[in-house]
């Protein structure tokens, strides 16, 4: 963890999950200009990352669901001037509002894959049965595996990663050893396949083989829950660590 990036409002007494960032990890002694705090947002408590660069003090909201006001109020404190948007996937948790922030700040959205065209298209829909408000845009920038979205002087590598949703992406910091997974892999579980053209295999396909060779370190912000490493769920999950694998084969 020598260089994970240093993660802002832990210290901070008024600070925790419902009502304001919290920690990520510790102020490490190799400093890299990735900063980052999560803002969980919506009834669904989607975590919504605030990532910025700390040299220029730029950055990107990452599934900004829902909750404007507590985001722009998090945006502000930590002083950061937004670049951009990016999203993991289309579900209504993850960019339910997504459309009305970038509108409102003038802000590009980049993200997710194309083949979540359907979800973002049906946000309206979703809107009255899962509760969250929600309505349709079109993102300025479609995401393809290989591909890398910056902000400030920051690059992270996006990384397809289908299967919870055809379209699903990952964000991940190479000089940092951190990805931002959303819906694909959580502490202890795996996202849900039900939904339509999920797939269970491309699922496991893209853990397996795209997300556990960036290495045991890498820690990772899923959308729901705690934060984990990859070398923790390699161990201890019960869909896709070694065991579970291996067993399945
Ligand atoms: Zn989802
Ligand atoms: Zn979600």
């Amino acid at each position: 963890m020598a260089d994970a990036p240093r993660v802002q409002g832990g210290c901070n007494p008024v600070a925790n999950r419902t009502s304001g960032p919290h920690a990520l990890g510790m102020t490490t002694a190799t400093e890299t200009p990735l900063r980052a705090a999560i803002i969980p947002v919506t009834p669904l408590q989607q975590n919504c990352s605030l990532v910025w660069c700390s040299k220029t003090m730029r950055g990107a909201l990452i599934d900004p669901g829902g909750d404007l006001d507590r985001l722009k109020e998090a945006v502000a404190r930590a002083g950061v001037t937004l670049e951009k948007i990016l999203l993991t996937h289309g579900h209504i948790d993850h960019c339910g509002l997504a459309g009305e922030l970038a509108k409102e700040l003038a802000l590009p959205i980049e993200g997710p894959h194309e083949d979540d065209r359907f979800w973002i298209a049906r946000l309206a829909d979703d809107s009255g049965r899962f509760g969250v408000p929600g309505r349709p845009f079109e993102p300025d920038r479609w995401l393809h595996d290989g591909d890398t979205v910056r902000f400030g002087e920051v690059e992270m590598n996006v990384i397809h990663c289908p299967g919870h949703t055809p379209g699903h992406v990952v964000f991940f910091h190479r000089a940092t050893r951190f990805a931002f997974v959303g819906d694909v892999l959580f502490a202890g579980s795996i996202g849900r396949t039900d939904f339509p053209l999920g797939n269970h295999q491309d699922l496991l396909d893209a853990i397996v083989g795209k997300l556990w060779p960036l290495g045991d370190e890498v820690t990772f912000v899923p959308g729901h829950g705690p934060t984990s490493t990859f070398g923790r769920e390699r161990q201890s999950n019960p869909f896709v660590g070694d065991a579970a694998i291996a067993a399945g084969q």
